[in-house]
């Protein structure tokens, strides 16, 4: 096993490890082959799910080049290691604060054997969007690329609250408006695909009973949701879903007047 080759990938500002086996002969016979196949992905990146799955022949090397990525040894798991955490904290894909990533292949290693064990396949996600992606038969469909859409560089999640009647809200996720309509659609299919809208929902109802006391305790109550929303983007970025939460609730003047008068209540019963 060795690692070819360090890549700066300076938009992201990130550090690519490209890893593959030459341990054994098979693969050496078709490591150009394999190459070619690396550049045709980083080509590609947009587009990745119209990648020819018939390009120059792997001879015979697809299954070996697919156990690749179950092996134990060393550098296999040191590599898995860097992948794991060239991120931070937070997963990729839906946003969730997740410290113990695990590792999805975007292209299926079943039938992108040659992208098994390449760093720019293999995304850290959280357990929840990586059991949606494996459990899927659309596994194919065209979620964000991680390392290409913009999921990770600017804010493409916007939180929509709805009352219904005085007292009740549904919270939903949607791409945001200012994106155009191509962009739009692909978000809103990714959302639907990681059940993000319902997932998100969930962490906001708890986190917002907690924000009814700081509501009566901050004496300005969107100040602090507006550097608490700043906060957590610069830690953990853009579509974090703190970052989400704070900057909804404080520009949405109803839930302001909500929570306010929710912890009035609550201190006097
Ligand atoms: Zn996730």
């Amino acid at each position: 096993m060795r690692y070819l080759q360090l890549v700066n990938h300076d938009d992201a500002k990130m550090y690519r490890h490209v890893a593959f086996a030459t341990a054994f002969t098979s693969y050496r016979k078709n490591e150009a082959a394999v190459i070619a196949r690396f550049a045709e992905f980083q080509a590609r990146i947009g587009m990745l799910h119209s990648l020819a799955k018939a390009g120059p022949p792997l001879n015979k090397v697809q299954d070996k080049l697919r156990n690749l990525y179950d092996c134990s040894i060393r550098e296999v798991l040191e590599f898995k290691n860097a992948i794991r955490h060239q991120f931070g904290p937070g997963c990729p894909y839906c946003g969730e604060n997740c410290t113990t990533p695990d590792i999805d292949h975007y292209l299926p290693r079943i039938s992108y054997a040659e992208y098994s064990l390449y760093s720019w396949n293999l995304v850290p996600s959280c357990t929840q969007c990586n059991r949606i992606f494996s459990s899927s038969v659309a596994k194919g469909a065209d979620f964000l690329y991680p390392f290409g859409d913009k999921f990770l560089k600017q804010r493409v999640l916007a939180v929509q609250f709805q009352w219904i009647g005085q007292a009740e809200f549904t919270i939903n996720l949607k791409g945001r408006s200012n994106l155009g309509p191509a962009e739009r659609t692909r978000i809103d299919h990714h959302i639907s695909m990681l059940r993000l809208s319902e997932r998100f929902a969930n962490y906001a109802i708890s986190e917002i009973l907690s924000f009814r006391r700081l509501a009566l305790k901050s004496g300005d109550l969107v100040n602090y949701l507006g550097l608490e929303a700043a906060r957590h983007i610069s830690v953990r970025g853009p579509n974090s879903w703190p970052s989400l939460l704070c900057d909804a609730l404080a520009s949405n003047q109803a839930m302001i007047a909500w929570l306010t008068r929710q912890a009035e209540a609550s201190e006097n019963p």
